[in-house]
């Protein structure tokens, strides 16, 4: 069924307008369709009532309650020097299923925090675009930019993904817990010293096998493999 977010809600009304009315005619909804509706956080059945000329209208039928599935993951991305590659990161991670994404400055990636700032918008609206297409039963959600040097442990297990020997296989890695929290690095890698500064926080060095990953596809991997070897 087709999802689209609502901009207004009066009563039972839900309002279909701007883009995602566009997106409305493009899919050629007639009156009568369902489709599902997202609105201020929550997830509603409805059906398509008045179709005008810039806007419709659609009449909740029930609320959508699907379980969030487990585990709860949050992956820590270093911000690509490249910045725009966060925009692949973005739409990965959310399809794997992390329930967050906190962007991590740090020395060799992208530096700039007030450009990263203006960007949470922009990441945040591909986030929905992603919730619409994977049908998450949540919206994957922005976090706002972080230091490296302020990652403290926080999930259950924490894991920092290294390409390096030494690291863990995810063989190793205890799959039963509830939360995971997981750090990539950016294209350039982390430097020895963010490498060890984590380890000594009591992050788990991770290698993924059985090659290098570039930065926006090694998250999606980890996420999509504790989701699926650790889900429930
Ligand atoms: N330039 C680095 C590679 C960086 S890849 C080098 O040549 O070694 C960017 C980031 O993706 C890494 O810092 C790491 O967090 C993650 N990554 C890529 N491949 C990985 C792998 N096989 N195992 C674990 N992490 C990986």
């Amino acid at each position: 069924m087709e999802r689209l977010i609502g901009s207004g809600r009066e009563g039972n009304l839900l309002l279909i307008s701007g883009g995602e009315f566009k997106h409305l005619k493009a899919l050629r909804m007639r009156e009568g369709d369902r489709l599902e509706v997202f609105y201020e956080g929550r997830l509603f059945l409805a059906c398509l009532s008045q179709l005008r000329k810039d806007y419709a209208l659609c009449s909740i039928l029930e609320e959508i309650k699907r379980p969030i599935p487990k585990p709860d993951v949050t992956l820590y991305q270093c911000i690509p020097l490249e910045l725009r590659l966060m925009d692949e990161v973005v739409e990965r991670v959310s399809q794997a299923g992390a329930s967050r994404l906190v962007p991590v400055l740090c020395k060799r990636g992208y530096g700039g925090r007030p450009l990263v700032e203006e960007k949470l918008e922009r990441w945040k609206r591909l986030s929905l675009t992603s919730f619409k297409q994977c049908k998450r039963p949540k919206p994957m959600e922005i976090l706002q930019p972080i230091e490296l040097r302020e990652l403290v442990l926080k999930e259950e297990v924490s894991l920092l993904l290294d390409n390096f020997a030494g690291s863990s296989t995810i063989r190793e890695v205890d799959l039963t817990k509830n939360s995971y929290g997981l750090v990539v690095g950016p294209e350039g890698g982390f430097s020895r010293e963010e490498v060890e500064f984590l380890v000594g926080r009591g992050f788990m060095p991770l290698l993924l096998k059985p090659y290098i990953y570039r930065s926006e596809m090694a998250g999606a991997v980890a996420v999509a493999l504790i989701m699926n070897l650790a889900g429930v």
